[in-house]
């Protein structure tokens, strides 16, 4: 029986023989997948991801490695109209909602 560890789905399973003819299992960390924007869904821009699944870069502008630059834009675009009046909030659609949320209480 393989350890318990093992027995979790985040590993792929190898199936490899050995010199001498023995069956054996490897195990291998699944890759992570691509981050992707929490509105479009897209998956994100100039995010680097090592193989550990780690992001060894990401971006620094606000909602960075959370939304993608267009829909970043739409929400600030969104808070600005809100805050001088232009829009309500219940103009708003309820995955932007959030976002526009945290604009404006910062
Ligand atoms: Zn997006």
């Amino acid at each position: 029986m393989s350890k318990p560890m093992h027995r979790s789905r985040s590993f792929r399973r190898l199936d490899r023989v050995t010199p001498k003819g023995r069956h054996v299992l490897h195990f291998k960390r699944k890759a992570n997948s691509l981050p992707h924007c929490a509105i479009c869904k897209n998956e994100l821009n100039g995010i680097s991801m090592n193989p550990r699944g780690k992001s060894t870069s990401t971006n620094s502008r606000k909602f960075g490695g959370v939304l993608c630059s267009s829909c970043t834009g739409k929400v600030i675009k969104l808070a600005s109209r809100i805050e001088h009046g232009e829009m309500k909030l219940n103009d708003i659609s309820i995955v932007d909602r959030a976002f526009v949320l945290q604009m404006i209480s910062h």
